[in-house]
């Protein structure tokens, strides 16, 4: 069987949208609010001749009130089945609780992890990416899912931690 890539992170920092640009078509369900992505949904994917299995998570059938507390349900789900994690963090939001509990989680089940700094349209973002270092993942990959900046410096790390 193929790697199994999963990618998790809170509602709307932008995982379906960084699937469908390494997928390089929208297949991902994108939406302005969060909840409508099913649990997990997987695609068959590939980079510099690697295939491997890419996992899309979030998207829960509650009230957007109780989205939050099952982030980190659905992540520890999403960890265990999988072979290397892409930790997707929103960098002009920053780290919540539920990001460091993610950590805790991912930490405890040792699976590579690779941390993306999302929403970083231009230079002026680097410092917010620079800022997460403080999770303690290691480097964070600045990156734009919606246009495409530094998703093949992300992805070359992804195929290391595979
Ligand atoms: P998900 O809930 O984590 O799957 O997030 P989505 O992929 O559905 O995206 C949530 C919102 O963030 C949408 O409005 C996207 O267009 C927007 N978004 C995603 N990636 C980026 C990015 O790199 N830059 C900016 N500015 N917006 C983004
Ligand atoms: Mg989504």
């Amino acid at each position: 069987a193929l790697p199994v890539l999963a990618v998790i992170g809170r509602p709307n920092v932008g995982k379906s949208t960084l699937v469908n640009r390494i997928l390089g078509r929208r297949e991902a369900v994108v939406e302005d609010k969060p909840g409508v992505t099913r649990d997990r949904v997987s695609y068959p994917a590939e980079w510099s001749g690697t295939r491997f299995t890419l996992v899309d998570t979030g998207g829960w059938e509650v009230d957007v009130a109780g989205i939050e507390a099952r982030v980190a349900e659905q992540a520890e789900v999403a960890i265990a089945l999988a072979d290397a994690v892409l930790f997707v963090v929103d960098a002009t939001v920053g780290t919540t609780n539920t990001d460091e509990q993610v950590v805790r989680l991912l930490r405890r089940a040792g699976k590579p992890v690779v941390l993306c700094a999302n929403k970083v349209d231009g230079p002026a973002g680097e410092a917010d990416a620079y800022a997460l270092w403080s999770l303690g993942l290691g480097e964070p990959y600045p990156v734009s899912a919606l246009h495409g900046r530094g998703t093949g410096d992300l992805l070359d790390a992804v195929l290391e931690a595979l």
